[in-house]
């Protein structure tokens, strides 16, 4: 579903490189569970970022279900993103002013779905959530691990092949982030390929299959 091929990206920072990817090959199928790890700077947020097409790199190639998407425009990147890919982030992000369920419905609004046929989507999506009660919520209403379940709502509504996670718990408490990890499993046995930067070694050893990253390479990658 994923390979990448000696991909590398570098960025310039006060007249210095820095290699946040360096010639990395990796090759990931449907339906895996793969956690990544590191320590901090080591270049998972970019990696990750590029798996989800929101980061281009500056060398390689990278194949998404055998299409090579480094050649294609930025309209065509976000309309795949958009169909294939869901992403959740430590910090939620969450647009303030709209309720629980308009965040969770609105890549559907963007994507000109009528009201009603949105909230047939929703609706379930609330109710195995666990959120039907803060559906009219806005997110400073909602606890983070409330927050962080409207984000996955969101991420998953248009049935994306692949759901990226990057630090999902690390803004929560430990039983939020016990219950995020088992909504995030769930899904990815119900078929969704799920992968978690963590740095949280618990989280990270759950994972079917554990990379770590260092320096921009990957130092180990693990299959139970
Ligand atoms: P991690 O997620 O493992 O902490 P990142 O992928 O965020 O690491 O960053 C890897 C390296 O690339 C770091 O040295 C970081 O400072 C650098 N980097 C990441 N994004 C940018 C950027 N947009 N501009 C400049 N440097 C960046
Ligand atoms: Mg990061």
């Amino acid at each position: 579903m994923i390979e990448l091929r000696d991909i590398s990206r570098i960025f310039h920072v006060g007249g210095q490189e820095v290699k946040a990817m360096d010639r990395i090959s990796l090759t990931i199928h449907a339906g895996e569970y793969v956690s990544i790890m590191g320590p901090s700077g080591s270049g998972k947020s970019t990696l990750l970022n590029t798996l989800g097409l929101l980061d281009t790199p500056d060398s390689g190639q990278y194949l998404l279900e055998g299409q090579d998407v480094t050649a294609l425009s930025d309209a065509r990147l976000a309309e795949m993103r958009g169909r294939k890919i869901g992403f959740i982030f430590q910090f939620f992000h969450l647009i303030p002013r709209l309720t629980a369920q308009e965040n969770i419905e609105l890549p559907l609004l963007l994507s000109g779905v009528n009201r009603k046929d949105r909230a047939k989507r929703s609706l379930p999506l609330l109710d195995a959530f666990g959120l039907a009660a803060r559906r009219h919520h806005r997110p400073d209403e909602l606890s983070g691990g409330q927050r962080q379940r409207v984000a996955i709502a969101r991420a998953v509504i248009n049935r994306p092949a692949m759901l990226l996670a990057d630090e999902p718990t690390g803004n929560l408490d430990r039983h939020s982030s016990a219950e995020i990890i088992e909504l995030l499993e769930q899904l990815n046995h119900d078929g969704l390929t799920l992968i978690i930067v963590t740095h949280d070694p618990e989280i990270g050893e759950r994972a079917g299959r554990r990379i770590r990253v260092v320096d921009g390479t990957i130092a180990a990658d693990s299959f139970r």
